[in-house]
């Protein structure tokens, strides 16, 4: 194994020069990159426009793809564990809707921003995920019977703090001959990275921004969310407004209702006063019980209404997933 190349690590065209430095022809690696990504077939001996001796050969190059899952199944969702190499868990979880399916996908191990109401950060950061440990949740699902319509960085991890490898799995997953899923069908979700969100920028990856804010002023999102100490609401709010600016995708923020923490009158127009002049969209979100002492608000409607009220675009989230420990905040890896 030791020396032997990661296909899932490679974008279409470094599949094929791969392919060619090895004495393929080009056209198999265009072959190979449909079975993989069109039909989830991720053994060569199962690719049958290959002949059996040029899958010999082939996984003399290539080393065998790991896709070792368990499955839950819930009332809506499904959840996939996946076990890594080197024996940690990343759960995806395939949403359905009556817009198709959304694969919410982790892209680190574990988390190292210890949001107090997050399960997530609970463990501390492990390791970031590669690109192929990203790809292969999108595999798994497919794998599994389901096509996959939208992708939601938005499981385990910080997406922006990893960006490299989430960068190049967006990539191949865009790859026309492949899964072939557009950009503006990502999402990326963030606790407020303002260098990574820069990054996206200089690197002109449109994707559509969420950005977890759950609180209007700094001294609360500090409290709930100890990377604001780094980047404060003002400085956040200034670069996302240039990314609004310059990729025209739509801003969430993403809002989770905590009781007696969040759902206030005074909390409704400070984040009323913070989004003024922009068109930033809010979803709020209710809180899953976790193994924190934060209980969910009761507030949601009126929440909602007062918004509204105050010409806010505002959606609230439909929560699903809880009853198989799979909804936003749950994923832990545990195994
Ligand atoms: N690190 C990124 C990606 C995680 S996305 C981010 O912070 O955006 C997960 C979303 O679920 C975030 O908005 C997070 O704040 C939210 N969340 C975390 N714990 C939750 C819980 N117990 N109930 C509901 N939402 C939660």
């Amino acid at each position: 194994m030791i020396g032997m190349l990661k296909i899932l690590e490679y974008n279409f065209k470094e599949l094929q020069s791969e392919f060619v430095k090895n004495g393929f022809p080009a056209y198999k690696a265009k072959q190979v990159f449909e079975w993989i990504y069109q039909k989830a077939v991720t053994d060569f001996v199962k690719m049958t426009s290959i002949s059996f001796a040029d899958a010999k050969k082939l996984s003399e190059v290539f080393a065998p793809i790991n896709l070792d899952y368990e499955r839950t199944t819930g009332n809506t969702s499904v959840k996939f564990l996946l076990n890594t190499t080197d024996d940690f868990g990343i759960e995806c979880v395939v949403i359905p809707s009556k817009n198709g399916n959304t694969l919410c996908v982790s892209t680190q191990v574990g988390c190292a921003l210890k949001c107090g109401f997050c399960e997530t950060g609970k463990g501390g950061f492990k390791r970031d995920l590669t690109s192929a440990e990203i790809v292969s949740q999108y595999l798994v699902a497919r794998a599994e019977g389901y096509e996959i319509d939208r992708i939601v960085y938005m499981g385990m991890g910080e997406p922006l703090l990893n960006l490299d490898n989430v960068l190049k799995a967006t990539s191949i997953l865009n790859e026309e001959t492949g899964a072939n899923i557009g950009m503006r069908r990502f999402t990326v979700s963030t606790a407020g990275i303002i260098p990574g969100i820069k990054k996206l920028l200089e690197k002109g990856f449109k994707l559509n921004l969420a950005v977890s804010l759950h609180a209007a002023n700094d001294g609360l999102r500090t409290k709930l969310m100890p990377i604001n100490e780094k980047y404060r609401l003002n400085d956040l709010f200034v670069v996302l407004a240039e990314y609004r600016e310059a990729t025209s995708r739509r801003i969430t923020l993403e809002y989770v209702l905590l009781d007696g923490v969040n759902d206030t009158d005074r909390d409704i127009e400070q984040l009323v006063a913070l989004v003024k002049g922009t068109d930033f969209h809010i979803n709020l979100i209710p809180y899953n019980t976790t193994s924190s002492s934060f209980k969910a608000s009761k507030n949601m409607d009126r929440f909602f209404d007062k918004l509204e009220k105050a010409k806010v675009n505002v959606t609230k989230r439909r929560s699903e997933g809880g009853d198989i420990s799979a909804a936003c905040g749950m994923l832990f890896g545990k195994k």
